[in-house]
C-alpha cells in the first residue's frame, strides 16, 4: 500500500534537495509533478485539486521564509495536507449516554463487514466493553454462521435468528437485539448488515430500515480499500442511501495505491475511524490520520 505514491512523491523531494529559494516556476512544476503522484496513486480529482491548491499557496508563501531549506518546507506542507486530508484527529467512537451504544455496519458484499464486527468485538472487549454481535446479514447464506466464528474468536457473544425459523427480517432481528442487548447488559451492539455486489435500492432500503430500527449512535461505511475509485462512488451511494458518521477502511495489507484512503475522508467529510490491516481479528486499529501520511512520506 502506498509504495509507488511514496516513491514518487520520494522522488519529487529528491529533486528539490540542495536547491536554494524557490521561484513561483520550480513550485509550479513541483505541485505538478506532486499532482501526477495523487492522480497515479488513484485518488479522486476533486480531492487532488484541493490537496495541490493548498501545496501550492502554502508553498509560495513559506518560501519566501528561510527557515528551512526547500525541500524540507515543501516534505513539512505535503506532511500537513496529508494529515488534513486524511482527517487530521484520530474521530474516537461516541459511545451513547445511556448503554447500550449502537455501531452498525454498512457496506458491499465482500467489503469485510463480517470479519470487521469479530474485530471491533475483539477490540472493545479488550477496552473493557461487552459487545453483542448481531446478525442482520440474512442474505448471504453463511453470513450468520461466519458472525457466530468470528464472535466466538473474539470472545463475544452473538445474536442472531435461530436457525430454522426461516430467513427472517433483519430489521426484526435488529430491533429485538437491542432489547435482547438490554437485558443482558450488553453495553455496545454492533449489528452487521447485507451487502451486494452492487448498489441497490433494495440494499439501501433494507440498511435504511435497520437504521431506523436500532436508531445508531454510530454508522460506520466499511469499504474495500483495493477497489481505489469505486470507493468513493460506493461512500457517495451510501452516503444518500443510509447515511454514516465514520469510515472503515479494510484490506489495507493488499496491494493497493491508496487512492481510497486518500479520497474517502475529502469526499464524504465523514472521517475514517479504523483500518483493517488483515484477514486476522488482530489485524485491526483506530486509525491515526499523522501516522498514515508519515507512512507515505516514508
Ligand atoms: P462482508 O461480505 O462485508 O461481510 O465481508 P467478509 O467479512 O466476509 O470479508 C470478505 C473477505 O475479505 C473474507 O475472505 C475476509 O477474510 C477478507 N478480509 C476482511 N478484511 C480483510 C483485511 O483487512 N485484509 C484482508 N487481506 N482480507 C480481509
Amino acid at each position: 500500500m502506498f509504495e509507488t505514491l511514496s516513491d514518487r512523491l520520494d522522488k519529487v523531494f529528491t529533486g528539490l534537495r540542495g536547491k536554494g529559494r524557490l521561484s513561483d516556476a520550480d513550485i509550479d512544476a513541483t505541485a505538478r509533478e506532486i499532482r501526477i503522484a495523487l492522480l497515479e496513486a488513484d485518488v479522486a480529482l476533486p480531492v487532488v485539486r484541493e490537496f495541490i491548491g493548498s501545496v501550492k499557496e502554502r508553498a509560495r508563501g513559506a518560501a519566501v521564509s528561510q527557515a528551512l531549506n526547500p525541500a524540507q518546507q515543501i516534505i513539512k506542507i505535503v506532511n500537513e495536507e496529508l494529515v488534513g486530508i486524511l482527517g487530521g484527529e484520530t474521530r474516537r467512537i461516541r459511545y451513547a449516554k445511556t448503554s447500550p451504544t449502537v455501531i452498525m455496519l454498512a457496506g458491499l458484499q465482500g467489503a469485510g463487514k463480517t470479519t470487521l464486527a469479530g474485530k471491533l468485538g475483539r477490540w472493545l472487549k479488550a477496552q473493557g466493553h461487552t459487545p453483542l454481535l448481531v446478525a442482520c446479514d440474512l442474505q448471504r447464506p453463511n453470513a450468520v454462521n461466519q458472525l457466530s466464528v468470528v464472535a466466538g474468536q473474539a470472545g463475544v457473544d452473538v445474536y442472531a435468528p435461530q436457525p430454522g425459523n426461516g430467513v427472517g427480517d433483519p430489521i426484526e432481528v435488529a430491533r429485538e437485539s437491542i432489547e435482547h442487548a438490554r437485558r443482558t447488559m450488553h453495553d455496545v451492539v454492533v449489528v452487521d448488515t447485507a451487502g451486494r455486489l452492487g448498489i441497490d435500492a433494495e440494499l439501501m432500503a433494507q440498511a435504511a430500515g435497520i437504521r431506523d430500527a436500532v436508531q445508531p449512535d454510530e454508522t460506520l461505511f466499511v469499504v474495500d480499500a483495493m477497489i481505489g475509485q469505486d470507493a468513493v462512488t460506493t461512500a457517495i451511494a451510501f452516503q444518500e442511501g443510509v447515511g454514516f458518521s465514520g469510515v472503515v477502511l479494510t484490506k489495507l495489507d493488499g496491494d493497493a495505491r491508496g487512492g481510497a484512503a486518500l479520497s474517502v475522508r475529502g469526499v464524504t467529510g465523514q472521517p475514517i475511524m479504523f483500518a483493517s490491516t488483515g484477514e486476522k481479528l488482530a489485524d485491526f486499529d483506530v486509525f491515526h490520520p499523522e501516522r498514515m501520511a508519515s507512512r507515505i512520506l516514508g
